[in-house]
């Protein structure tokens, strides 16, 4: 089966969570399924050029830039929840549905020019995911490819990202 309809037959949706009437798409069983797993992040990992480095945003982009780093023997990069980064860091606010949060990265950690694969479950509005390309740039790494493993098509989230190559297993 391809990594799509791995995805499609493990997705679990589950009604008003975590609020009412929000449609939580729950990817944990595709991350719990190795099979799926490592199919998913053998495709993250293709659909991009050459990367010197792959970087997460906290917390479920974690689970796949960790094992897609390790897949392509490239550096790990940690995108935090503001407050969690000792030392130095570059931080950039996004907007939420209510109020709004923001994002740190250290920027010590890789060269500039590094190519960087962005990766995190689930591509919504794109709040994200853009906060975390402004903050690889901002560190002057250059964003290779943005890749997740759900795209809800509704909420326009790639309009977010200009100018990005975003990959997407499956979109909703
Ligand atoms: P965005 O900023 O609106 O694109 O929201 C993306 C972020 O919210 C990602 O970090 C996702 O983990 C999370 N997210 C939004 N919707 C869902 C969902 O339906 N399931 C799981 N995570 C979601």
């Amino acid at each position: 089966a391809s990594a799509r309809e791995l995805v499609l037959s493990e997705l679990v949706t589950v009604p008003d969570f975590p609020e009412p009437g929000i449609r939580f798409r729950d990817l944990t069983p595709a991350f719990a399924n190795p099979h799926a797993f490592r199919v998913i992040v053998d495709t993250l990992t293709a659909k991009c050029g050459a990367i010197d480095a792959v970087a997460g945003v906290e917390a479920r982009g974690f689970l796949l830039a960790a094992a897609a780093a390790y897949a392509t023997d490239t550096s790990l990069l940690a995108i935090r929840k503001k407050g969690k980064l000792p030392g130095s860091v570059l931080t950039e606010s996004y907007d939420l549905e209510y109020g709004n949060d923001a994002l740190e990265i250290s920027p010590d950690h890789a060269p500039p020019g590094t190519r960087v694969l962005l990766v995190d479950d689930v591509l919504a509005t794109g709040g994200t995911l853009a906060a975390a390309a402004r903050l690889l740039t901002r560190a002057e790494y250059v964003v290779a490819g943005v890749g997740v493993v759900l795209e809800l098509a509704e909420l326009n989230g790639r309009s977010a990202l200009p100018g990005q190559d975003i990959h997407a297993i499956l979109t909703l």
